[in-house]
């Protein structure tokens, strides 16, 4: 150990546009630094029970178990499978890339019966599948991401609420990277389960899982004949410290909560139309840019894109590395490779809560120009900024803020 003195921490201040984590607003940042209190705490109570009013609005649910769990995104997958699955349960899940497919892996931890339902990387897992897969089973859970972020997908919950009523199935969402960024409406599309991250486009520090669980849901984990495999993510005793009696359980991160609160209210401020429409505003400048600069996008179908996250070819002949590399080097912007079988194969761009910002667009799209010239690729010099600004002209105002 060589004994020089380690100094103050100063990170740099990147723009984030990887599928998580976001740039944080610096109202979170302020939010943060404000003084810890004790969980058991009355002070603390009381604003436990406003970031869950808050969250309740966000996932548009009137569930009386909405809280964030102390997990990061995996954590929730985690909670929302082990729960409601026994010895003797079937469930199914949807699996189109790396984040369901971890789902069936933890899935396949329980003693429950797990089948996979398929589709390519890059494609949504068609609901007929799901149909077939279940018929004349006693299906319990059928579980799906809504977006799935290591191939940039979004698919249809209400297709797939459709199957889980004929299966007479809980349907559990994962909306890490949806929530707050593309339209989640918990009551309206019945999701029983739900959960999401805060790192993704709520903009908040990672580090929780905001999470919801409908009253059938609560009654079939609170009606379990043995114990949940995972102490830690019991929800049965989750849910007691974020339910009234505020039983003790574990103690949460506190200055995360406090960051998450004040996201929450960025969120609402903004309301969660505008926010919407920003993001799909974002994502068209930002297509329009990759497409006028010959590069081609993962996912064909434009109603399978999810607007938080866009995947693009690499370029034959292009380093993967070099590229990412550079841009942060010399312009401080960190964009994402690919996951498990497309690795090598696609860069993916997030444009995510606080990151999605028509400036972040246009420097991404210059920074990006110069970058692949400098590794040997041509584009048509301006191409990409200019059919952004094309596609900006052509948008229509956002909607003004909502409620709070
Ligand atoms: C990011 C992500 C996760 C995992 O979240 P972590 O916070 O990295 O554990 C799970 N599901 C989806 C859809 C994600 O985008």
């Amino acid at each position: 150990m060589r004994d020089e003195p380690i100094g103050e921490l100063n990170p740099p201040n990147r723009v984030l546009l990887t599928p998580g984590p976001s740039c944080v607003d610096p109202r979170v940042y302020r939010a943060m630094a404000t003084p810890i209190v004790g969980h058991l705490d009355p002070w603390f109570m009381d604003m436990m029970s406003e970031v869950q009013i808050l969250l309740r609005r966000v996932f548009r649910t009137d569930n009386r178990v909405t809280f964030p769990l102390s997990a990061s995104g995996s954590g929730g997958i985690e909670a929302a499978v082990l729960n409601p699955l026994e010895a003797g349960d079937e469930c199914l899940i949807c699996v189109n890339g790396v984040f369901s497919e971890r789902m069936a892996i933890i899935a396949s931890r329980t003693p429950a019966t797990v089948t996979r339902v398929e589709a390519p990387y890059g494609r949504t897992v068609d609901p007929e599948d799901v149909r077939r897969a279940g018929k004349g089973k006693k299906i319990k859970v059928i579980g799906l991401a809504h977006g799935e972020t290591s191939t940039s997908v979004l698919q249809k919950i209400d297709e797939y609420r459709k199957v889980a009523d004929e299966l007479g199935a809980l349907l559990i969402v994962d909306t890490v990277a949806t929530l707050a960024g593309v339209p989640v409406d918990v009551d309206r599309q019945r999701i029983d389960i739900c959960f999401s991250g805060t790192q993704k486009a709520i903009s908040a520090p990672p580090g929780m899982s905001p999470m919801t669980v409908n009253a059938r849901s609560e009654e079939i984990i609170r009606g379990r004949k043995t114990k949940t495999q995972s102490w830690y993510f019991d929800l049965e005793t989750v849910m007691n410290y974020w339910g009234k009696e505020r039983l003790y359980h574990h103690t949460p991160p506190i200055s995360l909560i406090y960051g998450l609160r004040e996201a929450l209210r960025c969120v609402l401020e903004e309301g969660l139309e505008a926010r919407w429409e920003r993001h799909a505003q974002n994502q068209q400048a930002l297509i329009a840019g990759i497409e006028a600069m010959g590069l081609e996008l993962f996912v064909k179908n434009p109603a399978d894109r999810l607007p938080t996250v866009t995947a693009l070819r690499i370029p034959e002949g292009v380093d993967d590395h070099k590229v990412r590399n550079q841009l942060l080097a010399e312009f401080n912007i960190e964009i994402a490779g690919g996951l498990g079988p497309v690795k090598g194969k696609i860069w993916r761009v997030g444009l995510m809560g606080y990151s999605s910002q028509r400036n972040n667009v246009l420097l991404f799209l210059g920074a990006f120009e110069k970058v692949l010239l400098d590794q040997g690729h041509r584009v048509p010099s301006g191409a990409g900024v200019g059919a952004a600004v094309q596609s900006y002209s052509q948008a229509q105002p956002v909607p003004a803020g909502a409620a709070k």
